[in-house]
């Protein structure tokens, strides 16, 4: 596959803006990750939103962007910032994100770059790229105001995980407000994300026409699974994501079974520490120190072995494509006293996914029957429905662009929320023009 050869695979628009504001969707319009958005005014501001991939075998990619000289990155999840490093063909190129969201993206390209090695799929950027990427970050504290170009943005709080960002883009003539990934509601290491006034809101909308199961009670469903395993001589094996998930789970299991034997392994052990350099983004750090010191962390095959005897195994990757888990998996799965608890949404083709459909999961390369009973908590860290569509009310703005989401979700906030609100569906590929 060949990508990305500069200046043919771009389908961004040649004309200037003449009017009013263009959104055009390179990734993550009407699908779920891979996003990236370039929004232009007739100042001639051009700003581009994130710039992912999606980790799919093979990965996906957003279409390639048009030359720029700012991109506002919200998180430091691969679909959101896995493609960042190709952008620093373009002189001088700045990537405005959060000081926490910096310091983790080095975790993670290094590890994209080491996956796509061992899994044989290319990658349009590479080492040199990463290294210029990393020089490119320009750091912003919540609420201080930047500009780009003709506009001045600000980030503000998104309560996916911490140092994520909601983007605030005063252009001279419209207040954009961009959700990046979002979450209204508190969980263990972040605050909520509070509506903000704005004229066009660009909602994510992963959950459109979903709602969760009440946060608490869950988090209780979780810790009474995890002791019943414990109670009866297993092993408690929970693959969770290095980057928010894996750290909730820890800080809940420490608030409500502090007296369990819990390690941690994976690429979060790492990513952690750049969360205690940051702590102005992490909900009562002193208690994640605590809860540091509490968990057994795994850095060495000999601690890999001992924690085959620990009461819960927290671990990489949360979805069973690969990390430590599988290595655990693999040990574990001929003694029916241990379980599997997943803890987020399985993606379609993803080991986990298969485990719950099929009870089988390719571990090394073999499909392997697990007769482990495997359970699934919805501890998500993106807002349900009613919270979606009540947040975007206060926002109160006139027009909303509906991103990151399925056609069906969409769909059910459109036809709920179409009367207040002009609403847009962008497709990859095209713009949409918000006109004044
Ligand atoms: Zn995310």
């Amino acid at each position: 596959m060949v990508l990305y050869k500069p200046g043919q695979s771009t389908r961004y628009p040649s004309d200037p803006v003449k009017d009013g504001i263009r959104f055009h969707f390179l990734g993550g319009g009407d699908e779920v990750g891979n996003v990236g958005c370039i929004i232009e005014d007739n100042t001639g501001t051009r700003l581009l939103i994130d710039y992912g991939l999606a980790p799919t075998r093979p990965p996906r990619y957003p279409d390639q962007s048009p030359p720029i000289t700012d991109a506002i990155i919200t998180h430091s999840h691969i679909d959101h910032i896995g493609m960042v490093p190709w952008l620093t063909q373009f002189n001088n190129v700045k990537f405005h994100g959060t000081s926490l969201t910096a310091a983790v993206s080095e975790i993670m390209w290094r590890d994209t770059y080491k996956v796509s090695r061992i899994e044989g799929y290319p990658l349009a950027w590479d080492k040199r790229d990463l290294e210029y990427a990393l020089e490119s970050w320009i750091t912003h504290e919540y609420g201080e105001w930047f500009e780009v170009g003709f506009w001045k943005c600000r980030l503000h709080q998104a309560g996916h995980m911490p140092g994520a960002a909601m983007i605030e883009i005063k252009t001279p003539t419209r207040t954009i407000l961009w959700s990046g990934d979002l979450d209204t509601r508190d969980s263990p290491n972040t605050y909520g994300a509070k509506p903000i006034d704005c004229d066009i809101l660009c909602l994510e909308a992963t959950y459109g026409g979903k709602e969760h199961p009440n946060r608490s009670e869950e988090e209780s469903r979780f810790v009474a699974s995890v002791k019943e395993i414990v109670q009866r001589g297993g092993v408690a094996l929970v693959p969770a994501f290095a980057s928010g998930r894996g750290q909730d789970i820890l800080r809940i299991l420490h608030r409500d079974a502090p007296h369990l034997n819990v390690h941690y392994d994976g690429m979060g052990t790492r990513l952690t520490k750049k969360w205690f350099d940051n702590p102005q983004h992490i909900r009562d750090p002193e208690t994640l120190n605590k809860v540091w010191k509490w968990t057994k962390k795994v850095s060495s095959k000999s601690d890999r072995k001992k924690a085959l005897q620990a009461d819960v195994i927290v671990t990489t990757s949360g979805m069973l494509d690969g990390g430590p888990a599988l290595w655990y998996l693999n040990r574990l799965r001929n003694d029916l006293a241990n379980g599997i608890l997943l803890t987020g949404y399985q993606a379609e083709n993803s080991g986990g996914r298969k485990l719950l459909n099929e009870g089988k999961i390719s571990i090394f390369g073999n499909i392997t029957q697990i007769d482990l009973k495997v359970s699934q908590f919805q501890l998500s860290n993106h807002a349900g429905h009613s919270d979606l569509c009540n947040f975007a009310k206060k926002c109160n703005p006139k027009d909303m662009i509906l991103f990151h989401a399925s056609e069906e979700s969409r769909n059910v906030i459109f036809s709920e929320m179409r009367e207040e609100i002009t609403i847009h569906l962008p497709v990859n590929g095209t713009s949409i023009q918000v006109n004044s």
